[in-house]
């Protein structure tokens, strides 16, 4: 199984909490956001999209 990730970067506020709960650290700042910069290594636990109160983060099914 593997997961997509929908990421809408204009809802970011670059607050970090998806950087710091990832277990896999698909996620790096750059300039201020987030960003899915490993996202092939994604386990699809959710943790980042339950964590973000933007609503910026999606998993999906692949
Ligand atoms: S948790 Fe949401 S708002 Fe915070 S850095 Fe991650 S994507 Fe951006
Ligand atoms: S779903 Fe889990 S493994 Fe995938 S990016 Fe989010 S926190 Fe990381």
């Amino acid at each position: 199984m593997s997961y997509k990730i929908d990421f809408d970067a204009d809802k970011c506020i670059g607050c970090g909490q998806c950087v710091d709960i990832c277990p896999v650290s698909v996620w790096e700042m750059q300039d201020g956001k987030s960003n899915p910069v490993n996202a092939e290594e994604c386990l699809g636990c959710e943790s980042c999209s339950g964590v973000c109160e933007q609503g910026a983060i999606a998993i999906v099914e692949d």
